[in-house]
């Protein structure tokens, strides 16, 4: 393998084929603005658009034998391997170079994998033997080259001008870029910081001293720069699912992480602006997968810590709270690592307050109780129901319940609790799938049962769930049980956030972290304000999490058209030339789903 950097800027190049894999190597064709055509006899609606606005030649047809040898480049991505074959047989017959998408035999070049910062082109290749080792090196090496190097590496290339404007002889020129890289560059860290126009001044009149520009006083490239501690564990309750409720702290230690092992309850508040280059693990259960083993976690905890890495342990609510955090802190004690605890908004109090259920309330209930209800199935003595059940000025939070409630209401009962205390479930409390049933205690059970509500939720047994019916200030907001995808930073996120709505706020392109965010619950609404925007999100669309009955608002009719144009599903001009009241008013319009 000999690589090279190809300079495209006009070239042209043949994709045969037009699914998903093609739109993508003709995305980034045309970003180094190559020239691109396009033959397949059906394209998804992207490729239609690049046609349509003459960025691209689109021929629908079949492929034709023989075609590609007045190309520079060119691509296969159909899934027929007939075709992609004598693709591959045609250009490769005829000398021009050829790549068929996941089909190294039939390659005469590979793409590598790139990590850009600004000019710094990072590429990684396996000659299309090991693919998965490669994507994760990448994720690897994109944590080592931060966003820092771009710049760096622009202020290497202004300082190589000036070196090159003195006219001095290659040995010095050498001399200075010896000095320029060691004082910019750590070894150690892998940092790099852009010196200053004094430093690189100072560098300069070094000429003099010799022409060996070295001084004895000149500071350890250590001193200068941070360097990085021993690896430091965070515990940190990411609260009950709404991403406004994760802490201060928590967001900080987030933003600041290397690796970031998050649990599924944990998934929806992870900031969607959480940096690329962070590693993300999941550990929780999700469609198809158990959840990883606690020693497993712990493992990968002290594992993480020692490779010097700032590690956090994102878990749903608190962390202390039936989290299993403790257990993860014990293991890291024991592993003589250093940990924090960063407190989080417990479901527990969170999810009835989001009911209209406060724990507690002068002269009704003095007391609460959390309590994991799945004990009383293992005929555990360590909840004393009878002493519950005998005191009406408590309310008993259950958390992990649900399997349990008609034998922990039984136990209840038969231990002299008085049936018609008020009782609730509320299913995912705080976010946009929030639904609660309140009832009374003997009742409760079956009222869960035919709404058909089912975990994670809390069942929460007390006067003050008495308080419900007036409180219920979450479920009067007119956007209530949405989840809507917007920009961050555009006027409408907090409106609509105030209007009731989970609001998904996103950066483009999409990081990791929005990824794992969007797919931890259903989207209803997005709102776009230019083409832009659809385009990078047209990538996303109809993935998990975004289904087809989601309604696309348009800010502006060229982006109403662009929607269009992509076959979005459901797509309305935004109201909001005005004032953002006018977009709460036209999203409360739409039908709220009432499962
Ligand atoms: N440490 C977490 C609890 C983890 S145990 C905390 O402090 O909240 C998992 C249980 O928490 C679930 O079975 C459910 O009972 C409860 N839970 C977590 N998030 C919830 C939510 N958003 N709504 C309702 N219950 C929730």
């Amino acid at each position: 393998m000999f690589p090279v950097m190809l300079q495209m800027a006009g070239q042209s190049c043949l994709v045969v084929g037009g699914g998903g894999v093609a739109y993508r190597k003709i995305l980034g064709l045309l970003a180094e603005n190559a020239q691109v055509t396009v033959v397949a006899p059906d394209v998804v609606p992207g490729v239609a658009v690049l046609a349509d606005d003459g960025r691209i030649v689109l021929e629908l047809r079949p492929y034709a034998a023989g075609e590609g040898a007045e190309y520079v480049l060119v691509f296969a991505a159909t899934d027929d391997r007939g075709v992609n074959r004598r693709v591959f047989e045609d250009a490769s017959g005829a000398g021009v170079w050829v790549n068929v998408a996941d089909d190294p035999e039939l390659c005469t070049f590979h793409l590598p994998a790139v990590i850009r910062r600004g000019a710094l082109h990072v590429a990684l290749a396996s000659g299309g033997t090991a693919p998965f080792a490669i994507r994760r090196m990448r994720r690897m090496l994109e944590r080592w080259f931060g966003p820092e190097w771009g710049e760096w590496l622009d202020a290497a290339a202004r300082f190589r001008e000036r070196v090159r404007g003195l006219g001095v002889s290659s040995v010095c020129r050498e001399t200075l870029f010896d000095g320029y890289f060691e004082n910019s560059v750590d070894l150690e860290t892998h940092h790099v910081r852009v010196p200053t126009d004094r430093e690189e001044l100072e560098l300069l009149e070094q000429l003099g001293d010799g022409g060996t520009g070295r001084s004895a006083e000149k500071p350890a490239i250590g001193d200068r720069i941070e360097a990085v501690g021993p690896g430091m564990v965070s515990l940190v309750g990411a609260g009950p699912g709404n991403p406004g409720l994760l802490t201060l702290l928590g967001y900080r230690r987030l933003m600041a992480a290397d690796a970031v092992v998050y649990d599924r309850l944990a998934a929806s508040a992870l900031p969607c602006d959480l940096p690329r280059e962070i590693e993300l693990h999941s550990v929780g259960k999700s469609a198809g997968r158990h959840p990883v083993p606690q020693e497993e976690i712990s493992a990968m905890l002290i594992r993480l810590s020692r490779q010097g890495k700032r590690v956090v342990r994102l878990k749903g609510g608190d962390p202390f709270v039936f989290g299993r955090g403790s257990e993860e802190a014990e293991a890291l004690v024991v592993a003589g690592l250093p940990f924090e605890v960063v407190p989080g908004v417990t479901s527990g109090i969170a999810g009835p307050a989001w009911a209209g259920i406060p724990v507690t309330h002068r002269r009704e209930a003095v007391r609460v109780t959390f309590l994991t209800a799945h004990e009383c199935e293992k005929d555990s003595t360590q909840i004393r129901w009878d002493l519950l059940a005998q005191d009406p000025s408590s309310t008993v939070v259950a958390y992990m319940g649900m399997k349990a409630l008609p034998g922990m209401v039984k136990k209840l009962l038969g231990a002299g609790m008085d049936p018609e205390t008020p009782a609730a479930v509320v299913e995912r409390g705080t976010t946009s799938a929030q639904r609660s049933v309140i009832s009374t205690l003997s009742d409760l059970p079956e009222a869960a049962r035919r709404a058909g509500i089912g975990p994670p939720a809390l069942i929460v047994i007390g006067k003050t769930v008495g308080h419900a019916k007036r409180l219920d200030w979450a479920a009067r907001r007119p956007l209530v049980g949405r989840r809507i995808l917007v920009k961050r930073g555009t006027s409408w996120a907090e409106p609509l956030e105030c209007a009731g709505a989970e609001v998904v706020a996103i950066t483009l392109p999409l990081t990791p972290a929005a990824h794992v965010v969007l797919e931890a619950l259903p989207l209803t609404d997005v709102v776009v304000a230019s083409r832009e925007e659809v385009e990078a999100l047209d990538l996303v669309r109809g993935g998990i999490g975004w289904g087809p009955d989601v309604t696309a608002l348009c800010v502006g009719p060229e982006t109403l058209k662009r929607a269009r144009e992509f076959g979005w599903n459901r797509v309305e001009l935004a109201e909001i030339e005005v004032a953002c009241d006018e977009l709460v008013e036209q999203l409360a319009e739409h039908s709220v789903r009432v499962d």
